[in-house]
């Protein structure tokens, strides 16, 4: 397997690691970086277990539709309950779990993507399929481990064959995703290709809004490719990983350009 521009800068930060405490990659080195991709193992991030659901909570939470009204009044947990036993479109048919979302309660920085494909209704956890592990190394890259970020998607159970989500759908599922934005609080949201780009920003054309930075109720959000997309382009890589500069230079992670 070929390494990619994102191993590229892993294995530099982990080579500066023994030297220094407070690491940045200075523009410059990051394009050195870039010119020179050799054939390599491909490197795997493992990522932290989800957080168990609490089978002691009451009873009648479990009967909370995803009504927006009630989400908005509901934490974190109580949410994701909620969630758990959601019943409100089609999608609730064919799912083995529910894929809420998984990282820090308190994360600074939020990755939307579309919803769960076959790797994340197994597993019930967001992101851990071949999509996910290019995901993890973006987010490694940028210098954040992957359990300090909130990952999540517009919708929470996986479609028919990993289809797009329907606007149905998607908007039915979507005062989970307010309220996980409302009380987790981000600073920066990332949303990951054209699906979370239209539900959540309510705007189409990903190539055109790439890169540039857009906002969610006052919170700064960068859209980018998806990494599914990334897959199948890997040229894009370069594209994404400068869109995730911009939002490592906002957290202080690289000298400004
Ligand atoms: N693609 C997504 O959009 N989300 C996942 O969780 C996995 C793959």
């Amino acid at each position: 397997m070929k390494k990619d521009i994102f191993d590229e800068i892993i294995g530099y930060l982990q080579e500066l690691q023994g030297q220094t405490k407070t690491t940045f990659i200075a523009p410059e080195i990051v394009n050195e970086l870039f010119t020179d991709i050799q054939a390599a193992p491909k490197t795997v991030a493992t990522p932290a277990p989800a957080p168990p659901i609490q089978a002691s909570a009451p009873a009648s939470l479990f009967a909370e539709p995803a009504d927006p009204a009630i989400a908005a009044l509901m934490s974190l947990d109580e949410l994701n309950l909620s969630a758990q036993k959601c019943q409100k479109c089609v999608l609730c048919k064919e799912r083995k779990t529910v894929v809420f979302g998984e990282g820090s309660p308190s994360a600074d920085l939020m990755f939307i993507g579309e919803g769960p494909s076959y790797d994340e209704d197994q597993q019930g956890r967001p992101f851990v399929g071949e999509a996910g592990e290019l995901l993890t190394k973006m987010i490694t890259a940028m210098q954040f481990p992957r359990e300090q970020v909130y990952i999540t998607n517009i919708v929470k159970c996986r479609p028919p064959k990993s289809r797009n989500p329907l606007a149905e759908e998607a908007n039915l599922c979507l005062p989970y995703l307010q309220r996980q934005i409302e009380l987790i609080k981000p600073k920066v949201i990332v949303v990951l290709g054209a699906i979370p780009l239209k539900y959540l920003l309510n705007k189409t054309g990903i190539m055109r809004a790439r890169g540039n930075w857009d906002s969610y109720s006052g919170i700064k959000v960068m859209p980018t490719f998806h990494p599914a997309y990334l897959l199948r382009n890997p040229e894009a890589k370069r594209e994404v990983w400068s869109d995730l500069q911009q939002v490592m230079q906002l957290f202080g992670k690289m000298h400004k350009k």
